[in-house]
């Protein structure tokens, strides 16, 4: 078990075990035996981590920790509230980037937690040159270009903007010039080697600094994708960043529901709200305490697990509950407090978003905050 205290994201106490309708496990050993896969395949580059989203909804302190005992000592986040959360759980030591750049006036609160902006425009990068010669000392940040996807970082012109005005950069210690790939998970798109190629010729044009370009999938693009520094957050998480071909990751969740009643019903009996389905044959139904207030997406064409055997979901999913076909278990199996799993060894994370129509990242996302959290592997 983790040290750690498990806390819901929102930051409350922990929700006991007895007291939960539903148990996360997160394996954090796991975690690490995945950031040593990246590690090895980067041979030699450095790899940082990628805590957005409250560690994609599995705890960015507990995660942290986890990677930094295998010497990870560079993050990532979305926003300033995530990195000033951050940096008070994990100590002043590591890198912490902001990748969405910081809201304007803002600096001030960056520089208290010392937490580096990803600097997305020429407006950022004037403030916070401002609030370098404000300090009186160079002020680290990593400069993100917009090689092609069209979301966040420095325009193609506003960079050659730039590399002709002088001092543009002066106070700044740039410590990585990055980019974000849009198609990596889809290794013959023509757009990673557009977007690789532009990256070079903006790159060019900025002071030298080390260079930063794939995410998870993009590890797994080829020696040219890995730059200085690789950013995986999904991979991590155990997310295959090799869709369509076997997972190179190991799982790293588990998520179980507890029954919260059982009953048998005759043939014709309305089952859940709207009597969206009605049985057509004597039925043992069993209601688990997990629903679309947990992150359960709701038209995901869904089943949970016991013992290897798929139980169906009957009805529509309501906000606490789910009713589950359980006739093909012997009578009795499954009783009121038992466990059934909606993601771990029978249904993998990335075969859920399969079945909701949806990715990995966002059923991890969605993840709610009334679980159980438990921590093994730490
Ligand atoms: C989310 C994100 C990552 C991590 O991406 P994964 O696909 O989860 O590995 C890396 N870089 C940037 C800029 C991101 O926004």
């Amino acid at each position: 078990m983790n040290d750690a205290p498990a806390r819901s994201p929102s930051g409350d106490a922990a929700i006991s075990e007895a007291a939960a309708g539903a148990i996360l496990t997160i394996d954090l050993g796991a975690v690490r035996e995945n950031y040593r896969r990246l590690r090895t395949r980067l041979a030699g580059a450095r790899c940082a981590g990628v805590l957005k989203a409250d560690g994609y909804g599995l705890g960015a302190a507990q995660v942290a920790s986890a990677l930094m005992k295998e010497g990870c000592d560079i993050f990532f986040v979305a926003l300033l509230a995530e990195g000033t959360a951050l940096r008070k759980a994990i100590g002043d030591r590591p890198e912490i980037y902001i990748l969405n750049g910081l809201p304007p006036g803002s600096e001030p609160e960056a520089v208290a937690a010392g937490l580096c902006p990803v600097i997305n425009s020429g407006a950022q990068l004037k403030a916070w040159r401002a609030m370098a010669q404000g300090a009186a000392r160079r002020l680290p940040a990593a400069i993100q270009v917009d090689s092609g996807m069209s979301r966040l970082g420095m325009a193609p012109d506003e960079v050659e903007a730039l590399a002709g005005s002088a001092g543009a950069f002066d106070g700044i210690e740039i410590r990585y010039v990055m980019s974000h790939l849009a198609c990596a998970d889809e290794p013959r798109h023509p757009a990673n080697e557009q977007q690789r190629q532009a990256f070079e010729r903006l790159r060019a044009m900025l002071p030298e600094a080390p260079a930063s370009l794939a995410n998870s999938s993009g590890i797994f693009l080829g020696p040219h994708y890995r730059y200085d520094l690789a950013r995986p957050g999904a991979a991590l998480y155990g997310i295959n960043p090799t869709p369509g071909e076997p997972n190179p990751m190991l799982p790293v969740v588990r998520l179980q529901a507890k029954v919260a009643q059982t009953r048998k019903v005759g043939k014709g009996a309305g089952i859940g709200y709207g009597h969206s389905y009605h049985a057509q044959g004597p039925l043992s139904l069993a209601t688990i305490s997990f629903g679309y207030a947990d992150g359960w997406l709701r038209r995901s064409v869904s089943a949970a697990w016991f013992e290897g055997m798929r139980l169906p979901f009957l009805g529509r999913v309501s906000m606490d509950s789910i009713i589950l076909d359980i006739s093909a278990l012997p009578a009795g199996q499954l009783g009121e407090g038992d466990l059934v799993e909606l993601l771990g060894p029978s249904q993998s994370v990335d075969d859920a978003a399969g079945h909701a129509g949806t990715i990995g990242y966002e059923i991890l996302a969605s993840l709610g905050s009334r679980f159980h959290r438990r921590y093994i592997g730490g």
